[in-house]
């Protein structure tokens, strides 16, 4: 069977849920074999194997945190050349699509982005990509070299199926260009304690609706009561109620979260472009044509200030 690439995210050793993803969507299209770099590499190998990886390359050095992303494309391009995968999967972050990208280039084949879904097909991986602000959902295959595709977040449940995970170290020599932009200092986000949005099975988003930053407090309270990250819409990004950082749509994020709530948020398409992939949704919004309530599963009309409170007690009552 052919193998698949999978580039893993972790931190420290520790492997990022969109990794796991990634090895159970590789599992469709061929055996994982995954890529771990950095410090911590070698310890990301056991849950690598409990997820499906037959085997994991490992090497560590100092590049890898201290220069962008060329260092971890010099040991994808090595990889591959040991490998010879019929697939490269990589995680959509703003990272995973340069290295993808630049990795496409070096090995002289087609990138695919954003990937929601990927399955096996006749001349190779097909992926289904959410495109134009989602107004279409697309197919597509890459007709030349080995395909590097990211896939976003939460696009798939993870399935821990055990593997053999052998561990293999990889000989990487680093280009003239991996030492070309240093990384100056980090600094780390002040934690909230809630799941990163881009990654959380679920979201709770807030907007226009909400009326004022003191009310999104009502936002977080039902967020907290679900292990959920908080989003909000630009309307109340732009208002300054809440941090861009949080903010879902065309000119934010993209979330694709197995539960989305929307209370006092419109659906606007470049609000929708960011949340349409969730598999479910939940609106609470007092008008009842409000757009989002086309796209919705549940809807509630009503005052948000009412609704969610509850919303929030029901939960915690569980
Ligand atoms: P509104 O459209 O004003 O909707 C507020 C809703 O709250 C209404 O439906 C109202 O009925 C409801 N409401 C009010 N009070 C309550 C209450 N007490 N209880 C319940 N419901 C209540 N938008 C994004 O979100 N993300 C983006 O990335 C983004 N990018 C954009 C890019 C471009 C180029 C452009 C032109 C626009 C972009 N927008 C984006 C803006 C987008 O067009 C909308 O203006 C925005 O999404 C509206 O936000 P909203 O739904 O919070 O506000």
């Amino acid at each position: 069977m052919a193998e698949v690439l999978v580039f893993v995210d972790h931190t420290g050793g520790a492997v990022r849920k969109p990794t796991l993803e990634l090895l159970t969507l590789a599992r469709r299209i061929g055996e994982p074999v995954a890529l771990a770099l950095g410090d911590g590499a070698g310890d990301t190998v056991r849950t690598l194997a409990e997820h499906g990886a037959v085997r994991v390359l490992t090497h560590e050095a100092p590049e890898y945190a201290e220069y962008l992303v060329v260092p971890e494309v010099d040991a994808l391009r090595a990889a591959c050349a040991q490998v010879s995968p019929a697939a490269v999967l990589v995680p959509s972050s703003a990272e995973g699509k340069e290295i993808a990208a630049r990795l496409a280039l070096r090995i002289g084949s087609g990138v695919i982005t954003d990937a929601v879904d990927l399955v096996a097909g006749a001349d190779g991986p097909v992926a289904t990509q959410s495109v134009f602000a989602a107004s279409y959902t697309t197919t597509s295959r890459v007709s030349k070299g080995t395909p590097v595709i990211t896939v976003k977040p939460n696009s798939v449940a993870v399935e821990a199926v055990p593997a053999a995970g052998a561990v293999e170290a990889l000989d990487v020599t680093f280009s003239a260009q991996a030492t070309g932009t240093r990384i100056t200092g980090r600094t780390p986000r002040e934690s909230t304690g809630r799941p990163e949005l881009t990654e959380a099975a679920i979201v709770v988003a807030g907007g226009r609706g909400v009326n004022g930053a003191e009310n999104f407090a009502v936002i977080e309270a039902l967020a907290d009561s679900l292990g959920a990250a908080v989003g909000a819409s630009r309307a109340a990004v732009d208002a300054g109620w809440y941090p861009h950082t949080s903010q879902v749509g065309q000119t934010g994020k993209t979330v694709s979260p197995q539960l989305y709530v929307a209370a006092g948020i419109s659906g606007a398409i470049q609000h929708r472009a960011g949340m349409q992939t969730s598999k479910t949704i939940v609106a609470v919004n007092k008008d009842p044509e409000a757009p989002i309530f086309d796209l919705v599963d549940y809807g509630v009309v009503g005052d948000l200030f009412e609704v969610v409170p509850r919303l929030t007690e029901e939960v915690r009552a569980r």
